[in-house]
């Protein structure tokens, strides 16, 4: 018996480490990661650990815990090669390990700049590491550049903002939050931008970077220019496969999977940020999600149907961003949508619902301050996953409650 191998000691990685204890599983569970740390929450890295002074990590699992549960986290490995015929995975020491069950959970990387000019002053954010570092160059009198108006640039422009930064945000789209939040939505996330003194320039390129090593020169395509004492990149990211690929597994948009989360070689499964799956309720749409909540889900589902589950991944996409006072959180894929109905709350806050053209509940996008969309989207994702029609007039009335229709 060799046991349980996870490469990737992220969120997924984790969260399936302690599922397949919390299973009763009593073989070998090995979690090999690249960086430095215990698993931990990225979450953070870009709202809370940017308030003190210095960033501390939010370990999934502590030292302690991962003793306890008998988990041997192997950290600042990489796994270089997987013999699919062995059943062992190479790590970048030069030992190996093998498997009788092989969980890839190798995440995402930030998308990288493709320009010349960039140098120690333009940074990106997806590790503690990388927090540190650009917690080191926030508060008052800096000036901080942010190239990207999606969700990384503007939770990090709030932040900095608390911290006294002057804050630029460039998106090459004309509007922030492009992909996946609605206009309306995303119309409220700009304004609390710029009443918190954050300006963002929209539909403008990039035609010239320069980064000295001490500030970083910005030029745009409309011919301003912006200087800043740090700029911070985050323009999407990209799925981690080389792995994967090299080990002649099949890659579409991320680690391919099948619903179970399994690649075409029965002993190895994809979970996480790195994989892209069939999603049933969308007619087997294939969906890669980065998103918390789903690394979470998906790496507990592995680790069921590494233990002879045959469970499909049925559970609905969803996803948070803290920005000042404000959160937004969307259940299901909004451009699934044809039309839209909207329903108002209290204190500003308000849904919209997206109904496909057969007037099936696909998607539910909402905004307000604190916890005030939660309850009404935890119940949207309810109906969504029971693919639900409530009627358009129900849904945009706040005297009908959204429990009812669940019911109905
Ligand atoms: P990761 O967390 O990326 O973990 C993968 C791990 O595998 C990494 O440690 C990587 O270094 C390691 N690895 C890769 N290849 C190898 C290899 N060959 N050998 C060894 N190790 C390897 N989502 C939300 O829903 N809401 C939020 O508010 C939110 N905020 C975020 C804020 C930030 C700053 C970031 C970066 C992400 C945020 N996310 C948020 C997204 C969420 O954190 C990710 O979706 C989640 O971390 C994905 O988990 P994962 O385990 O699939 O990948
Ligand atoms: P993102 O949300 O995809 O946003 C990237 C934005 O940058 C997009 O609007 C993109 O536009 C734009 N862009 C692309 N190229 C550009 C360029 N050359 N110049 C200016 N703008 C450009 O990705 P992200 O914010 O970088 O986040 C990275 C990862 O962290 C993702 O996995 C994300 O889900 C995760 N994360 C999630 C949260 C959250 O869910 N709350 C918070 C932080 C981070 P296009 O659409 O045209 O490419």
């Amino acid at each position: 018996m060799t046991g349980m191998l996870i490469i990737g000691a992220g969120e997924c990685g984790g969260r399936a480490a302690l599922a397949l204890r919390d299973l009763g599983y009593d073989g070998r569970v090995t979690l090999v990661g690249d960086e430095p740390h215990l698993p931990y929450e990225r979450p953070p890295l870009s709202k809370e650990a940017m308030s003190g002074e210095a960033p501390s990590i939010k370990a999934i699992a502590t030292d302690a815990v991962l003793a306890e549960r008998a988990i041997r986290h192997i950290h600042s490995v990489l796994a270089v090669a997987i013999d699919r015929a062995a059943h062992t995975v190479q790590l970048s020491g030069g030992s190996s390990l093998s498997y009788d069950k092989l969980l890839l959970a190798t995440g995402s990387v930030p998308r990288k700049l493709p320009m010349p000019g960039l140098g120690s002053r333009c940074v990106y954010l997806r590790t503690f590491n990388d927090a540190l570092a650009i917690r080191a160059h926030l508060g008052s009198e800096r000036r901080v550049a942010i190239i990207g108006g999606g969700f990384i640039g503007l939770e990090l422009a709030a932040s900095a903002r608390k911290l006294g930064a002057t804050v630029t945000v460039i998106e090459a789209q004309q509007r922030i939050l492009m992909r996946g939040v609605p206009a309306e939505i995303a119309g409220i996330i700009h304004k609390a931008h710029e009443a918190e003194g954050v300006a963002i320039r929209t539909g403008q390129g990039i035609a010239a970077i320069a980064d000295d090593g001490k500030e970083v020169a910005i030029a745009l395509a409309d011919g301003q220019k912006i200087v800043a004492d740090l700029a911070v990149i985050g323009i999407g990211a990209v799925p981690v496969t080389t792995l994967a690929a090299e080990a002649g597994l099949a890659i579409d948009n991320g680690i391919a999977v099948d619903e179970h989360l399994r690649t075409a070689d029965p002993d190895i499964f994809a979970a996480g940020d790195c994989c892209s799956f069939p999603l049933a309720i969308y007619g087997g749409r294939r969906v890669r999600l980065e998103a918390w909540r789903n690394a979470q889900e998906q790496g507990a589902l592995a680790a069921r149907n590494m233990l002879g589950g045959n469970e499909a991944h049925a559970a609905v996409p969803w996803f948070w961003s803290d920005q000042y006072g404000l959160t937004l959180q969307i259940a299901g894929l909004s451009d699934e949508g044809k039309n839209v109905v909207r329903r108002d709350l209290d204190d500003g806050a308000f849904i919209l619902f997206h109904l496909a053209g057969d007037g099936r509940l696909v998607a539910a996008s909402g905004i307000g301050p604190g916890n005030a969309v939660a309850r009404d989207i935890r119940l949207a994702e309810m109906l969504i996953a029971k693919r639900a029609s409530p009627a358009p007039e129900a849904l945009g009335s706040q005297a009908v409650k959204l429990k009812s229709l669940l019911a109905a």
